[in-house]
């Protein structure tokens, strides 16, 4: 059971961990990875599921209630599913997320039911069959879309990921969100970050989160803005009538950063307590020069207590890659 609720500096309260359990991906979404020269990290580098467990089972501790489990994909990952009970078995742990391309996810889909997931999210950006192979660089469309239709099937909540790039997938936005007409899922517009492993590209960004709303609302006016949840990172909409729901995700401007209670575990076993800093406790060298609980946690309270008011502020406190250069795969998200 949660022993105690901590807050951050800013009386945040840390409540929700991401961990990237692989940097290794099946896909290249341009957006994410570059195509070539990518440089995986060895497998003694990861944390392994042993050592995750052990620091979820602090964390929780001290309040964390949610993980969601990314990656690189984290179906690539051998045992997954096996780590995911180990997790269920966390007396306090009260959700399981995952977040995933798709692509392997299909022959777990009944298991992670049976675990009682508590929400896919289901990375996809385009319902173009070209147009996703543009994108990832890999053929695999028809694979993610047998995924989508099994995780409504077996009534398990799903979020649909849509990174929305100028001159990519902006005609995307209507058709997508036109799906929420006959399934009961959450259609979520992301903001293209410079997370894609080749340095930032770009400092200002065409299609913002208001651009992507307008678009919405100038084809269906009676767009209805819903309750966003607390602690949520989109601001989400619904169309009187149909059965799901649209969101938008304003990750470049980074309107949510008040209420945020996210910490990441990158892949490398780095502590983030913002999606925009460059690590900000190496926990896996901790871990292994065999730091006890006790450490490990007063470790992690004096990350929490410097923890930078928004990704503004982290992005300026970066020390070692500035501009940020790392791929999204690392960090999951
Ligand atoms: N491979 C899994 C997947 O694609 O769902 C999990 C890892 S992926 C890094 C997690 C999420 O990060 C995906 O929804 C992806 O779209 C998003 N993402 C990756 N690079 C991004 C970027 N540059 N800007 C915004 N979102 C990004
Ligand atoms: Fe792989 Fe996910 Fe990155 Fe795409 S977004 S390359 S699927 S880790």
């Amino acid at each position: 059971m949660a022993a105690e609720q901590i807050y951050d500096n800013h009386g945040r309260p840390i409540s929700y961990l991401r961990i990237a359990v692989t940097d290794r991906c099946n896909l290249r979404c341009f957006y994410c990875m570059p195509e070539e020269g990518i440089k995986y990290l060895p497998r003694k580098e990861l944390l392994t599921y042993e050592e995750l467990e052990r620091l979820v089972k602090i964390l929780v501790n001290m309040g964390v209630s949610k993980v969601r489990i990314t990656g690189g994909e984290p179906f690539v990952r051998q045992d997954l599913m096996k780590f995911l009970w180990k997790l269920r078995a966390i007396d306090g742990l009260k959700d399981i997320a995952i977040t995933t391309n798709g692509v392997l996810t299909k022959p777990y889909i009944t298991e992670l039911r049976e675990l009682g997931v508590s929400s896919i999210n289901l990375s996809l950006d385009t319902i173009d069959r070209d147009q996703f192979k543009l994108i990832t660089r890999r053929d695999e469309f028809d694979a993610v879309m047998e995924t989508f239709d099994l995780i409504v099937e077996h009534g398990i909540p799903l979020k649909v990921n849509a990174v929305i790039m100028d001159g990519k997938n902006t005609k995307d936005i209507l058709p997508m969100t036109a799906l929420t007409q006959h399934y009961p899922v959450s259609i979520r517009f992301i903001e293209e970050m410079p997370f894609n492993g080749e340095g930032a590209k770009y400092q200002r960004l065409t299609w913002t989160f208001t651009k992507i709303i307008d678009t919405i609302k100038e084809k269906y006016p009676n767009l209805t803005k819903i309750d966003d949840g607390d602690n949520s990172t989109s601001y989400n909409y619904h169309i009187p009538g149909f059965k799901g729901d649209v969101g938008v995700i304003a990750a470049f401007s980074r309107t949510f950063c008040g209420s945020c209670n996210r910490i990441r575990l990158t892949a490398q076993g780095t502590l983030k307590t913002c999606l925009y800093d460059d690590g900000v406790l190496d926990i896996k060298s901790l871990i292994r020069q065999g730091a006890d609980d006790k450490a490990l946690k007063a470790a992690f309270l004096s990350a929490f207590n410097r923890r930078p008011k928004d990704g503004f502020e982290a992005e300026q406190n970066r020390q070692n890659q500035n501009p940020i250069s790392e791929s999204m795969s690392t960090i999951g998200g």
